[in-house]
């Protein structure tokens, strides 16, 4: 393969041509392709915040986030065939969808 280094057109980063895609870095790709599910677990995560502090049970909303974290590993999974890097991109995802919930007002 060569040693080809692209420049991504939506966060500027140089990467290897071969993981580059439509133009768009590995993290790019990564990023869009679960950018509605983690809104989607950003929704729950509230909504179960909310739950959580009128005491209701949360149970169901915990299955519910299990199962949008599942699909969003499964995307992921796609883009990236190292496991070890799929789980790291899964857990920066994650961590920056469970941020969200600071930076989003009056949902
Ligand atoms: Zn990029």
């Amino acid at each position: 393969m060569s040693s080809l280094l692209i420049f991504c057109r939506d966060c500027g980063k140089q990467g290897p041509s071969g993981q580059t895609r439509d133009g768009l870095c590995l993290d790019c790709q990564v990023r869009r392709s679960v950018a509605e599910l983690r809104e989607e677990h950003a929704r729950l995560w509230r909504k179960r915040e909310r739950y959580r502090s009128q005491l209701a049970n949360v149970e169901q909303i915990g299955r519910q986030i299990a199962r949008v974290e599942d699909r969003m590993a499964h995307r992921i999974k796609e883009l990236v065939s190292n496991e070890r890097e799929a789980v790291d991109y899964l857990r920066r995802e994650l961590e920056a969808a469970r941020g969200q919930r600071y930076t989003i007002k009056g949902v």
